[in-house]
């Protein structure tokens, strides 16, 4: 991608954040978009964001966005600037206790499971419920509870993909009106990928996930 076009995307996206989704792609692709201004990259495997971390300007931020095994927290927590994929209770905990070693906060987004596939993860709305109120979140001084993620069913019925992310916005102000009056920092929406990123900010988006537009396709 030439810098002019990575430059009229970012204006297409105005005020919404952009998460450029890196994973399987090499050090040299991120380079490109860094040298464009880029900074926030995606990731979903562990350790393949630990050796890009390492490897590459200190000043990128990484957002985790897959799947996360309690017990890989404790080598992603050094790296880690943000976790989009919080989609249970005894994660939370985990990663509240491994910021708190490393003497650092992290970002959480809270992630819910919109689709209509069973193979996407995430939180009930029961469930997060149960967490949220069994927790006071002063007391959860690692984490930083940011706001909410979820991802749309794969298909082209832009009605069904609406319907989805619009769930999600109404989960995201229902959570923000019964947990975080006076907590301004529970405010991103994150939803949107290369395929549906333009439905999504028109429900709310503060924040899409983009891989295959800006770097090809993956294998
Ligand atoms: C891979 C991935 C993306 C990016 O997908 P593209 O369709 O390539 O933009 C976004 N979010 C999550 C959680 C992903 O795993």
């Amino acid at each position: 991608m030439t810098e002019q076009n990575f430059l009229d995307f970012k204006s297409k996206l105005g005020s919404t954040t952009l998460v450029a989704v890196s994973k399987t792609k090499p050090n040299e692709a991120i380079e490109q978009l860094y040298a464009y201004g880029q900074r926030i990259f995606g990731e979903n495997r562990v350790n393949e964001m630990i050796e890009k971390a390492q490897s590459l300007p200190k000043d990128i931020e990484w957002h985790f966005i897959g799947h996360l095994q309690s017990k890989k927290v404790k080598l992603l927590a050094p790296y880690v600037d943000m976790i989009h994929s919080i989609d249970s209770e005894k994660l939370l905990l985990e990663v509240n206790k491994q910021a708190l070693k490393n003497e650092k906060v992290i970002n959480v987004l809270l992630q819910f499971h919109i689709a209509k596939e069973s193979t996407k993860y995430g939180l009930s709305i029961e469930e997060c419920h149960e967490t949220l109120s069994k927790h006071e979140l002063s007391d959860l001084k690692g984490v930083n509870i940011v706001g909410v993620m979820g991802m749309a069913t794969f298909t082209d019925d832009k009605i069904q993909v609406r319907s989805e992310f619009t769930h999600l916005k109404a989960i995201f102000d229902e959570l923000r009106t019964s947990y975080f009056q006076g907590h301004d920092q529970f405010q991103e929406i994150s939803m949107g990928m290369s395929g549906d990123y333009e439905l999504a900010i028109d429900c709310g988006s503060t924040m899409v996930r983009i891989g295959s537009l800006l770097f090809g396709a993956r294998n």
